[in-house]
């Protein structure tokens, strides 16, 4: 099928495409109001300004818009302002012939822009499908771990993550979505019990990969930074917009990294601080895992695919997510096959009879042996000089 008009979904190119065409129109109706804000982002276009100007600029886009391949539809746009402004806003756009309709908020770019009830009542459902789709991960990463730890702090947790970072005070409807991750997520990732959660605990496994944590943030107790910081990074831009100038792009991309890399310090040295403080108060061998945790986190953030031969079992996984937590791995014998001495990690890792040293040792000397029997036979090979 020819696509003769639009751009097609997912197409890299879109937002470069919706940049040349739909610039030049752009500049056009800026002309016609100057007053008018007119933000656009790819092909959303929105007006914030007095309703006369509002409507005759609309007008103006419906004229001119169709040059551009542009076709705005009033039918489908939308007036937000207070109710009591109605009647004056209805006014100027049944003047011009616009049926647009009213509404005192509305979602915009993943945000949300004006009433604050609309809001929520916009967010709840969200809220509501996130707690959902947490708890039937928690059921699949039983059998597959490694997958859906790579899902949810690569994808899930970043939708309400943006949410965030464009509106303000998100966090008084992220309870329940923290309470599904503290109740269901964690103890199926961990396989243990939801008791064995504790506040601390929760709070480290939040800290970032390089922290000693596990990435699994609580934004509950984080929102407010991201908006911050998001609001921070958008100031020249911002500023462009308000003032109707031109964007000065070098100055804004120092402004997004000068912004991005604040927020990021101030993260790291709070999760530090944490880290530290648990130090303080934990026995030695705990102190030592918490000292090298922040080391030893690679195979956390790597993407689990077949290609890259970067998959885990959900036995590897699990075994070395419940190490790095100081937990111990499950099906663990209890006697070391060795010396029958009470099997613990720390002796399993250093038995010179049996345990892991053996195992490791008898592991590469198998290997070893078979890539050599590949490159002469199987007969000139021999385990024992
Ligand atoms: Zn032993």
């Amino acid at each position: 099928m020819l696509s003769k008009e639009g751009v097609t979904q997912g197409d890299l190119l879109a937002m470069v495409l919706y940049g040349v065409a739909l610039l030049p129109l752009a500049e056009i109706l800026q002309k016609e109001q100057e007053d008018d804000m007119q933000p656009w982002y790819a092909d959303d276009a929105a007006m914030m300004g007095k309703a006369p100007a509002v409507a005759s600029c609309f007008e103006k886009l419906i004229e001119v818009g169709p040059h551009f391949g542009y076709h705005s539809e009033p039918a489908k746009s939308f007036v937000i302002c207070p109710l009591a402004d109605e009647a004056m806003a209805k006014a100027a756009f049944d003047e011009k012939d616009l049926p647009v309709k009213y509404c005192r908020g509305h979602r915009y770019v993943g945000g949300f822009v004006e009433s604050t009830a609309m809001e929520d009542r916009w967010i709840e459902p969200m809220v509501e499908k996130w707690v959902s789709g947490i708890k039937a991960l928690s059921k699949v990463e039983v059998r597959y771990p490694q997958t859906v730890y790579a899902g949810f702090t690569q994808s899930l947790q970043a939708e309400w993550q943006y949410l965030c970072r464009c509106v303000p005070g998100v966090e008084k409807h992220l309870g329940p979505v923290e309470d599904a991750i503290h109740q269901h997520f964690i103890p199926a990732l961990l396989e243990i019990n939801f008791e064995e959660v504790s506040e601390e605990f929760r709070h480290l496994l939040s800290n970032g990969v390089k922290q000693g944590g596990m990435n699994l943030r609580n934004r509950v107790k984080g929102a407010a930074r991201l908006h911050k910081s998001s609001s921070k990074a958008s100031e020249v831009l911002a500023k462009s917009l308000m003032e109707g100038a031109a964007l000065d792009l070098v100055l804004h991309k120092q402004c997004v990294r000068k912004a991005g890399a604040e927020a990021r310090k101030e993260r790291c040295e709070e999760e530090k601080a944490f880290v530290k403080c648990l130090m303080e108060k934990a026995p030695k061998a705990a102190k030592k895992r918490l000292e090298r945790m922040g080391e030893t986190g690679a195979w956390l953030t790597v993407t689990p695919n077949k290609l890259n031969g970067t998959i885990l079992s959900a036995d590897e996984w699990r075994d070395n997510a419940r190490l790095r937590v100081g937990l111990r791995p499950h099906r663990l014998c209890e006697r070391c096959d060795g010396c029958r001495a009470g099997l613990s990690i720390e002796h399993a890792l250093s038995c010179k009879k049996g345990g892991l040293v053996c195992q490791r040792h008898d592991d590469t000397r198998d290997e070893a042996g078979s890539l050599a029997a590949m490159a002469l036979t199987k007969s000139r090979v021999s385990y024992r000089p």
